[in-house]
């Protein structure tokens, strides 16, 4: 059997990181398996469906690289197949009509009240055989009246509803449109959906589902209901926890592996690593292992995880991303040296891309002032001199390597009886703006000889 898992997300709000992880085990689960892993946009909810949210689900997954094999495939699209099978099910009787108004219903509600009974429709209208005149009906499905629907979810264990407490559901409304519940069913069927893996919030619709997809002659799917993400404060994730778009998460400099490896660890462990590769992940990741606890967030460890990282990539990896962060910044790094060289110098030194690019401004753009305190410090009366025979030294300089430039800034220092950082910082101040850059020599050789010596040139000039 190919296993096939669905993300189904609805573009009611953002694509946050609770749902970016439930799409992370379904992809993970899939391909671990060698799996198929669909994308499916649940959009029934047209009042509250949004163009917009769609693109951000569609971004969100691109960039973090969640790839689908199959879809997206939107429910709103598929209503045809919808109608067919409520007609079918009206036809074999595995639903009815039902023509009772809200009075009728509110009064069997307030009824039941009364009796200390839990509401619920009493199917009154299973019987009915003539349509009401005027009377634009709903459709009910038949839930089985008796025995009980065991849900055998990965990480719950078995988990049992009876049928007495479930009613017999709407599946299309007075309006003639498939409500959300039964939607999600035709498309798990139609899809072959083997295991579905979403959040616990949806622990409740299971047995309703599984009723219906038996409705269906379908053996029903795995379930895996995953535990809620809390916020560090251990209250629901809000807004006001980071519950923002997936897309925040790039601005603010995080790599799409980094944070996935932090959701990951967000309900699932694998001993006590914490550092994964997506190889290792897929590898490793089994739903049986997803704990039954809620977890809560901790954007300090989300920090550390993509400084690990960053620090672990090569430069050419996280070449893209940082263009994508210099561009935001309006740096045309068209010329200049190469992304992969700078985010290699760089990486060490950030603890995000947005920090590592705000900080490799200068090998692009050359400062137009000076950081005062640090030019104070660094361009002055005195360290002019040193700067000078810098310029000449470079400007002579056979080879414009980072170890010929270490040696010539050596040279220089002993000749003046210096330690290195009286020569080399007032040259960073003079090439950088200010007095933090990676190494001084990389730095110079790779913004090569004459950006550099047009830069002390001119710090020269003002000193
Ligand atoms: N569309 C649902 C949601 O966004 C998910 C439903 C499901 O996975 O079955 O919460």
């Amino acid at each position: 059997m190919t296993v096939r898992t669905r993300f189904a997300p609805s573009p009611t709000g953002l694509l946050h990181i609770g749902g970016v992880r439930t799409a992370l085990f379904c992809w993970l689960y899939a391909r671990r398996h060698g799996g198929v892993f669909v994308l499916r946009v649940e959009d029934t909810d047209r009042e509250r469906s949004t163009d917009e949210a769609v693109q951000v689900i569609l971004d969100g997954m691109k960039w973090i690289g969640l790839d689908h094999d199959e879809g997206p495939f939107y429910q709103t699209k598929r209503y045809d197949r919808y109608r067919e099978v409520i007609g079918q099910w009206l036809a074999e009787g595995k639903a009815y009509h039902c023509y009772c108004s809200k009075d009728e219903l509110e009064q069997m509600r307030n009824d039941q009240l009364a009796r200390k009974e839990k509401p619920r429709y009493d199917g009154r209208c299973r019987h009915r055989t003539e349509p009401l005149a005027g009377v634009s009906p709903v459709v009910r499905f038949k839930n089985p009246t008796e025995g009980s629907v065991v849900v055998p979810d990965a990480v719950h264990g078995d988990v049992e509803f009876r049928n007495t407490e479930l009613d017999d559901l709407i599946i299309q409304r007075s309006d003639g449109n498939p409500t959300y519940n039964f939607c999600v069913v035709v498309d798990d069927y139609d899809m072959k959906i083997t295991h579905v893996i979403r959040g616990d919030d949806h622990l409740n619709n299971t047995p309703r589902q599984m009723n219906m997809l038996l409705a269906m002659g379908a053996t029903p799917p795995i379930y895996a209901h995953l535990p809620m993400i809390l916020g560090p404060d251990g209250a629901k994730l809000s807004k006001r926890h980071g519950a923002v778009s997936v897309l925040q998460y790039r601005e603010e400099g995080y790599l799409p592996e980094a944070l996935l490896n932090y959701l990951a660890r967000l309900g699932w462990s694998h001993g006590d690593q914490e550092l994964f590769t997506m190889d290792e992940m897929t590898k490793l990741f089994d739903i049986h292992d997803v704990n039954k606890s809620a977890a809560a967030i901790n954007p300090a460890k989300l920090d550390w995880i993509n400084q690990q990282h960053m620090m672990k990539a090569s430069g050419e990896h996280l070449a893209d991303e940082l263009g994508w962060h210099m561009q935001r910044l309006g740096v045309d790094t068209s010329r200049g040296p190469s992304l992969a060289a700078v985010a290699d110098v760089q990486k060490e030194r950030a603890k995000t891309l947005k920090e590592m690019a705000a900080n490799s401004v200068f090998f692009y753009v050359a400062p137009t002032q000076y950081e005062e305190k640090a030019a104070k410090k660094n361009l002055n009366a005195e360290t002019k001199p040193q700067l000078e025979k810098v310029l000449a030294g470079l400007a002579a300089l056979e080879d414009f390597s980072a170890p010929a430039i270490h040696a010539l800034l050596q040279g220089i220092a002993e000749a003046g009886s210096l330690n290195l950082g009286k020569v080399a910082q007032p040259v960073r101040v003079a090439i950088a703006g200010g007095g933090v850059s990676p190494p001084i020599d990389q730095t110079l050789a790779l913004l090569g000889r004459e950006e550099v010596l047009a830069r002390l040139d001119r710090a020269l000039s003002v000193v």
